[in-house]
């Protein structure tokens, strides 16, 4: 018995609040009934089985065939979403490493301490792994154009593979408070790049304006297919860790989509015979972009009150998340915790994982502030297994890095000392060099 391509799982989209059926979903992806989101179930044939399932996608990664190299698309039986499976628009994303941090493990008092570093994906953030699917599935229906609003790293990825896809990308960013290196690739990917004088949050109003008008196929993460791609984040993570499921999974909340999108997985896995337990998923909010975090502590999560955004951690300056209910679902399917961390403590993060090597953005950094807060409040135990998910790269914003480094970024917030390395201006001769070299230390 084998599970072939050809072997079609029927889906359908469905509302996450009056479970309403959706045949043909209206441009800004929201139930006609309720206005709340879709997201995409199955019905599982009988024959897609966990062992045959591990086997056939560790064989496809010896194929040279491009849907076969995608660490999307080599999981296609879980996202079985498109008409051409072998046919995606692919940059060959995914692929992304787990590193163990021995010295962010040691700050946060734990024995372990893993991460899977999707900043390395071909735009630098898991924007990639829904985006291969949103793009993928706008060629199918035949759409030219796409569009987002977006705090960088969803522009960054959509204009790459609509330019991949031949098709044109409009682009809504809030006007200033975007990283430098996130709008560099929204230009030279040749989107249509408006920066709007607003927030990220009246960036999606305009742009469901724009996409009612015109047929623009809208990736924003409402679009449920885009969550299908993300899902492979959790699937690769369990294959690299040999199907043992981890005790936590940490994530940076800002819409709240990607944490939906590991408790999607996460549960479809169960449900397959993949895994026997869950993970305890948990979100991490900037104090300053934290409704979720509110909500809970507020009113146990019946409502959300959208928040004015503000955090330098640009990715999660989200005040009005529209995945909030799907998240909070994989909260409680999973006993998470949410809690919300200072602009330093993901400073002084984000320098601790570059003492380990590994250069992620601000926003990936609130994994191990927050896991930091998780131990000392018992949450996390120190022998627990833990994976981080770094969502982007550190190269996405230099400017925040040097700031920081220079005591420029945070100047008043002493706890950062010591994670400081700023540069060191010299004249030019060998004994000046020398003589600093003398106030180091040695590495460990
Ligand atoms: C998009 C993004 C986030 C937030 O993910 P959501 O799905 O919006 O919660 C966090 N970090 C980075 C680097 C991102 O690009
Ligand atoms: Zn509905």
């Amino acid at each position: 018995m084998s599970v072939s391509a050809k072997s079609a799982t029927s889906f359908a989209l469905r509302c996450i609040q009056c479970q309403a059926e959706c045949e043909q979903p209206s441009p800004d992806f929201r139930c006609a009934a309720c206005r709340n989101l879709l997201q995409v179930v199955y019905q599982w044939p009988e024959a897609l089985r966990g062992q045959q399932l591990r086997k056939l996608w560790l064989e496809r990664r010896l194929s040279p065939i491009p849907a076969d190299q995608s660490g999307v698309w080599r999981f296609r039986e879980l996202l079985p979403i498109l008409s051409r499976p072998l046919d995606p628009v692919t940059l060959r994303e995914g692929n992304t490493p787990i590193y163990d941090l021995p010295r962010c493990a040691q700050a946060a008092g734990m024995r372990h301490l893993l991460a899977k570093h999707q900043g390395m994906n071909p735009t630098g953030s898991f924007k990639d792994t829904g985006m291969t699917a949103a793009i993928s599935l706008a060629r199918e229906r035949g759409f030219q154009w796409v569009a987002c609003a977006s705090t960088g790293n969803t522009s960054a990825s959509m204009a790459a593979y609509a330019a991949r896809a031949g098709m044109g990308s409009l682009v809504l960013i809030p006007e200033g408070k975007i990283a430098w290196g996130k709008l560099a690739q929204s230009l030279e990917y040749g989107a249509v790049t408006c920066q709007l004088r607003t927030d990220f949050d009246g960036c999606v109003r305009v742009l469901s304006e724009v996409v009612q008008r015109l047929p623009i196929y809208l990736v924003n993460s409402v679009n449920p297919f885009r969550v299908e791609g993300q899902k492979t984040i959790a699937l690769e993570m369990m294959e690299q860790l040999n199907w043992e499921v981890p005790d936590h999974v940490i994530v940076p909340g800002g819409n709240l989509a990607n944490s939906s999108a590991l408790g999607k997985a996460f549960l479809e896995m169960r449900e397959l015979g993949l895994i026997s337990r869950l993970p305890r998923i948990s979100i991490i909010q900037a104090e300053g972009a934290n409704p979720l975090v509110r909500s809970l502590r507020e009113n146990q999560g019946r409502e959300l009150q959208p928040v004015q955004a503000e955090t330098l951690a640009t990715a999660i300056r989200i005040g009005n998340p529209a995945s909030w209910k799907k998240a909070l679902a994989v909260l409680r399917a999973t006993e998470g915790a949410c809690i919300d961390v200072s602009e330093g403590e993901m400073a002084v993060a984000k320098a601790e994982i570059g003492s380990d090597g590994i250069g992620c953005e601000p926003a990936s950094a609130a994994t191990l502030a927050g896991l930091k807060r998780l131990v000392r409040d018992g949450f996390v135990g120190p022998e627990d297994r833990v994976v981080l998910i770094l969502t982007g790269h550190m190269l996405k914003d230099p400017e925040y890095t040097l700031l920081f480094h220079r005591g420029e970024l945070l100047a008043e917030y002493a706890e950062a000392q010591p994670s400081r390395r700023p540069p060191v201006l010299l004249d030019a001769n060998a004994d000046s060099v020398l003589r600093v070299l003398e106030t180091h230390r040695q590495p460990a």
